[in-house]
């Protein structure tokens, strides 16, 4: 049986009750791993059960407590869930030291201070912690210093490399990997989307991230996936053709920025797979798995592609979901990048 309804990350599992039944749970952890593999998920379970007043023997949350009753109801007032604003570029320092009128009467910081409200934990999750800002680190460093006794901060971000070293050193990092093939397919199932096949072809493109997968079982998308690898594969390279297939996929999704943007780092995604399955052809002759991957990237190469090429257009498309992050423009981006792939220079954004 899964570990409160977690899939596919026992080791992690074991591991953490592990600790919890030597009474060693750390006082920070850092989740890392790709969106979309149950990061948040995990996190807000882990609270439940380490907030939980009569824990179960195999490291659960009892789910009848007063304490499991408001955490699932996301009303506990000892589990506190921060995340940066959609708006935002980064954590507003507010939300870890109080509006300035309230400096330090407010947020995280000050709330993980307070004694718990009902049982013997107080747990706070910072989501999205590659958006802490240096001020922001700074905050949080005596709260990683010297953590309120029985409190646990779990920060949650994507990658190490995006997390500032003062936070980093200070954290226990927990790295998660993919979801196994088989269980992203049955979420899929579970949350009723797609057919069996494309099910099975959106969790076998997911690369184990549930949100890529929840994207690609769309089949428009799927269409989508195929005409970008045929003109990513095409020489010459035909930008702005490309560019208006990036800009249909991302204004279907709707006209806020926070439906776009998804389909904008998808957009991007695909590229960075073909790109990297042309670099591997290239480069030892390997294929892609994928039918239609595998087809693309052929052709790619008979044209004349070159690892070389594939190398420098996958560094500018990882600048590009940089971006994205940054909250750049959208079209302004999508053009940039269409040029620096017809054209290669050499930053995407620099003239
Ligand atoms: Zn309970």
């Amino acid at each position: 049986m899964a570990w409160e309804g977690i899939e596919g990350h026992d080791e992690i599992v074991a591991g953490m009750a592990r600790a919890a039944s030597r009474g060693r749970v750390a006082g920070a952890y850092l989740f890392i791993g790709e969106e979309g593999v149950g990061k948040s998920t995990f996190a807000r379970r882990l609270a439940r059960v380490l907030t939980c007043e009569s824990q179960g023997d195999n490291f659960t949350a009892c789910g009848r407590c007063r304490s499991c009753v408001q955490a699932d109801a996301e009303s506990h007032p000892d589990i506190d869930v921060v995340a940066k604003p959609e708006e935002r570029a980064t954590i507003p320092l507010d939300a870890f030291i109080g509006s300035p009128e309230h400096r330090m009467r407010e947020g995280l910081c000050w709330r993980i201070l307070l004694r718990p409200a009902i049982g013997q934990r107080k747990v706070a999750i910072i989501l999205d912690a590659d958006a802490i800002s240096e001020e922001g680190a700074n905050c949080l460093l005596k709260t990683l210093e010297e953590p309120p006794d029985a409190s646990v901060l779990i920060l949650v971000g994507t990658a190490l490399e995006r997390q500032l070293p003062t936070i980093r050193s200070r954290c226990k990092v927990i790295r998660f990997g993919g979801l196994p093939r088989n269980v992203v397919e049955q979420v899929l199932t579970a949350e009723g989307l797609g057919d069996p096949e494309s099910r099975q072809q959106a969790a076998a493109a997911s690369a184990g991230s549930l949100a890529r997968a929840r994207l690609l079982v769309d089949a428009d998308v799927v269409t989508f996936r195929r005409t970008l690898f045929g003109l990513l594969a095409a020489r010459p390279f035909r930008g702005v053709e490309a560019g208006r297939e990036v800009m249909a996929i991302m204004e279907a999704a709707g006209k806020e920025a926070a439906r776009r943007r998804p389909r904008l780092k998808l957009s991007f995604e695909l590229a960075i797979e073909f790109f990297r399955a042309g670099l591997r052809l290239a480069a030892t002759g390997i294929e892609s798995s994928d039918r239609v991957l595998a087809g693309a990237v052929a052709s790619w190469l008979a044209a004349g592609g070159t690892a070389a090429q594939a190398d420098r257009h996958l560094h500018h498309t990882l600048e590009a979901i940089e971006a994205v992050d940054r909250n750049a423009n959208l079209g302004m981006l999508v053009d940039a990048w269409t040029a620096v792939i017809e054209q290669p220079r050499q930053g995407l954004l620099s003239s």
